[in-house]
Order: structure tokens, then sequence, then C-alpha cells
């Protein structure tokens, strides 16, 4: 741990932790998600997650993938396994749910955290990861969970990715922001068109929160979640 708490403080302002575009600002640090069939698209100074997402569940391709992404988790700049997960809107749900245990197993045992994509299947999701024993950090991306829902995650510890549902008013993302203690909180573009520091001004709008302590509360959470990934 260290290199980016080191090298960056000055430069970083805002964290991304859950985008597909590529992010040229200097004081953005940003998560690109990539699917493995795209990984030669990588390019050097990105930092990246990789992960079979539950719509690309396709039995042609599967095993494939999946030792592709194994092969992916001891390159430098891979900091998480995602987006991964279970979406109830789409088909195979039980294969979706083979391919979340057996990534999530990935992650666990390289210590790295997990970026979760999650429709309709929460407790799916969760009784997967108790049964797996997964005890890395657990980021639920896009997160527009109910109220039970976001209890449960507290409990757990998880963390909590919230994005463009923080401009529909009244959406449980924005009536979760009240809950979810600071310390669990991130944010994220993934494929929107708002800006990360757009996102960044609405949560604090919405917080009734200094945007300077925000951005500093979501850089901790950001070096105590990825501590194991540098
Ligand atoms: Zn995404």
């Amino acid at each position: 741990m260290g290199t980016l708490l080191l090298n960056t403080p000055q430069k970083i302002h805002f964290f991304d932790i859950h985008t597909h575009k590529k992010c040229e600002s200097e004081s953005v640090f940003s998560i690109r998600n990539y699917f493995p069939e795209k990984l030669e698209e990588i390019s050097q100074n990105e930092y990246y997650s990789v992960g079979i997402h539950p719509w690309n569940i396709n039995l042609n391709f599967l095993l494939d993938d999946f030792y592709r992404l194994k092969d992916f988790v001891c390159k430098p700049n891979f900091i998480a396994v995602g987006e991964i997960g279970l979406d109830k809107l789409h088909p195979f749900f039980e294969l979706q749910k083979d391919f979340f245990s057996q990534q999530a197993s990935i992650a666990q045992h390289y210590s790295t955290p997990i970026i979760i994509h999650c429709v309709k299947a929460f407790n799916e999701v969760f009784s997967i990861l108790k049964k797996m024993k997964i005890t890395v950090p657990v980021i639920f991306h896009g997160y527009n969970g109910n109220l039970q829902t976001t209890k449960y995650c507290i409990e757990k510890g998880f963390y909590f990715s919230l994005g463009k549902d923080l401009f529909r008013e009244n959406s449980n993302a924005c009536l979760s922001l009240w809950h979810i203690p600071q310390r669990s909180l991130f944010f994220e573009t993934d494929d929107s068109d708002y800006t990360i520091q757009d996102i960044y001004a609405k949560a604090a709008e919405l917080l009734y929160m200094d945007l300077e302590k925000l951005k500093q509360q979501i850089s901790e959470n950001f070096n105590r979640c990825f501590s194991t990934s540098f």
C-alpha cells in the first residue's frame, strides 16, 4: 500500500470507482471496467477492473473468458474484480450464480476488492458472499437498493458506489445517501454522460456537505478499501 498516497495526494481530487470511459483529467483517479474479451484495449497508464458481466454469460465463450480473467489478476494496474454479479432481468440465472461465485473466489484468493452489479438479486448475492466466506472489500456499483437492503449492506461493512441515480429525485440512491455511513461511500460515472465532478457536487448538495470535506472522505475510503491493491 502507499504508492497512491505517496505520489498523488495533490493531483487527485476525485475517484471514479466504476467507469466504461477513458478519463483524461489528471485530477480524477478512475477504475475503468473491462470485459475479458476487450483486454487488449487496456492502455498502460490506466487502472482497471476486469470481470465477466452477468449480461455476457454466453455458453460458448465462458471458459475462455474465465481463464483470461485468471491471467489478468496478477498484472500491474489491475485493482478490482468486476463488474461481476447477478441480474434477474437477464437469462442463465443459475449460470450467473456459478460465474459470480468463481470470480468472487478469485478476488478472495488475490485479496482484491469486488465491484458488484446487482439487479433484483440482492438476497442471492448476499447468500453467495456469505457461503463463499468473502472477506475482501465489496462495492455495490450503481447502487439503487431499498432501505432494508441498504441496512443489511451497512451491517456487513459493504461499500456503496452511487452515480447517475442521484439526479433522479426520490430515487432509492438519493434516499440511501442519507443512511449510508460516509466511510462506506463511493461515486461513479459508469456509462452515463455526467462527469464525476457533477456527481460529487450533486452528492455534496444532497448531503448539505462541504464539497472539499466530501472529497477528503472519499479519498480516505479509497485508500482504505484498496489498501491491498497497490
Ligand atoms: Zn458498468
